[in-house]
C-alpha cells in the first residue's frame, strides 16, 4: 500500500489527456473530467479501479461531456465549479474558490482561474505536488481566452505561479510542439526554450507526452508566465506596457499564429 495518490493518464480524443487519480488507502477512484467514456472505462479496466467521482475543471464537451454517461452506469458523484452548476451536467458537489476538501486521505485544493471559460477551477494536491490546471495552463501556452480578459487569466496563471516550483501540472492537451513553435517567435533568445523545444520535437517524434509538466520549467520557457521578461518585452516592443498589455499581446499573437 503506497501512501501517494497515484495518477493514470491516457490519450483521449485528438489531443485531450484523461486522468484517473486513485486513493489506495480508501479505495476511491476520480477522474479528472470525462473527454472519451469508452477510453476512461478501458483505463479503469486496466487499473482495475472502479470510478467513484468525477471531478470537472470547466463545461467544455470534450471535458464534461461523459459526465452523464458515467455517471449512469458507476453512480459516481460529480464535484465541479460552483460558477458552473448549471453547465456541467450531472453536477452533486460544487466547489467554491479556495475551498479545501478530502478526497480519500488526500487534501484538496480547488481554485477558481477564469479566462479559458468564466468558471474554470484547477485542483492542486499540495501534499502530493501535483495540480489539475484543465485548459489554464499549457506546456509552454495557456488556454484559449473564450470567455474571460486577459486580466483575468494572467490572475488565474499568477496563481498557479505562487505554487512550489517543483508541482507537477497535468494539463489537458498535447499542444505543446505547436506551442513551442509558437513561443520561440517571442522568446527566441531563451537558451531553455531552445533546447525544450528540441527536446519536445524528439519527445513527440516517438509519441511521448510531454504532460506533465513542473512549473520550474513552465516559469523558464512559457512565454505567457513571462510577461515581465525584459527580452520578450523588447521583442515586442513594448518594455513600457503593464504585465497585463504584454500578456494581452502574447496571446493575441498567438490567437493568429
Ligand atoms: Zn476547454
Amino acid at each position: 500500500m503506497s501512501d501517494r495518490l497515484e495518477v493514470f493518464m491516457f490519450p483521449c480524443l485528438s489531443d485531450n489527456y484523461g486522468f484517473l487519480i486513485h486513493d489506495p488507502i480508501e479505495g476511491l477512484t476520480a477522474t479528472i473530467d470525462t473527454p472519451e467514456v469508452p477510453v476512461i472505462e478501458e483505463a479503469l479496466n486496466q487499473k482495475g479501479w472502479a470510478l467513484t467521482h468525477i471531478i470537472n475543471t470547466h463545461h467544455h464537451y470534450d471535458h464534461a461531456g461523459g459526465n452523464l454517461e458515467l455517471k449512469k452506469k458507476t453512480n459516481c458523484k460529480i464535484i465541479g465549479p460552483l460558477a458552473d452548476k448549471d453547465r456541467i451536467p450531472g453536477i452533486d458537489i460544487t466547489i467554491e474558490h479556495g475551498e479545501k476538501f478530502n478526497f480519500g486521505s488526500f487534501d484538496v485544493q480547488a481554485f477558481h482561474t477564469p479566462g479559458h471559460t468564466t468558471g474554470h477551477m484547477v485542483y492542486h494536491f499540495k501534499s502530493q505536488n501535483i495540480a489539475f490546471v484543465g485548459d489554464t495552463i499549457f506546456v509552454m501556452g495557456c488556454g484559449r481566452l473564450f470567455e474571460g480578459t486577459p486580466e483575468q487569466m494572467l490572475k488565474s496563471l499568477d496563481l498557479i505561479m505562487s505554487w512550489p516550483d517543483e508541482t507537477l501540472l497535468y494539463c489537458a492537451h498535447e499542444y505543446t510542439q505547436s506551442n513551442a513553435e509558437f513561443a520561440i517567435t517571442v522568446d527566441g533568445k531563451n537558451k531553455d526554450l531552445i533546447k525544450r523545444k528540441s527536446e519536445v520535437e524528439s519527445m513527440r517524434e516517438g509519441s511521448i507526452p510531454t504532460v506533465p509538466t513542473t512549473l520550474d520549467l513552465e516559469k523558464k520557457t512559457n512565454p505567457f508566465l513571462r510577461s515581465d521578461d525584459q527580452e520578450i518585452r523588447l521583442e515586442l516592443g513594448m518594455l513600457e506596457s503593464t504585465r497585463t498589455e504584454v500578456f494581452a499581446e502574447i496571446r493575441n499573437r498567438k490567437d493568429q499564429f
